[in-house]
């Protein structure tokens, strides 16, 4: 698998992009459809300029990061389910997780 690391001190990671893909509810927290943060460099969060995230739905979406950064098997779970929720029962706020470029990393630059 061509995404897999060819030699021990190389990680590859694939950047990601977190982005509210609908509220079925009342936006408690502001954000909006189409808001969003990347991550890159395997922890680098960014928002648009001026843009924010709800802490809450943060914390939802966080513990998946990690691994959808990474090359999956194709029976994980994890590989094809790319939604979050905001934990607030009025929201039903549900962000989506893509997947962008996979870059390769000098594990002694992450760790
Ligand atoms: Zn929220």
């Amino acid at each position: 698998m061509s995404d897999r690391p060819e030699t021990d001190d190389v990680t590859v990671l694939a950047d990601l992009r977190v982005v509210v893909d609908r509220i079925e509810g009342r936006s408690v927290c502001g954000l909006r459809v189409g808001d969003e943060f990347t991550v890159t460099s395997s922890s680098q969060l960014r928002m648009p300029p001026g843009g924010h995230f709800c802490l809450y739905a943060l914390a939802a979406v966080l513990p998946l990061l990690p691994a959808k950064q990474r090359a999956l098997s194709a029976g994980d779970w994890l590989s094809s389910d790319c939604e979050a929720a905001c934990p607030d029962p009025d929201e039903r706020l549900v962000m989506r997780i893509e997947s962008g470029p996979v870059r390769r990393h000098a594990t002694e630059d992450l760790t």
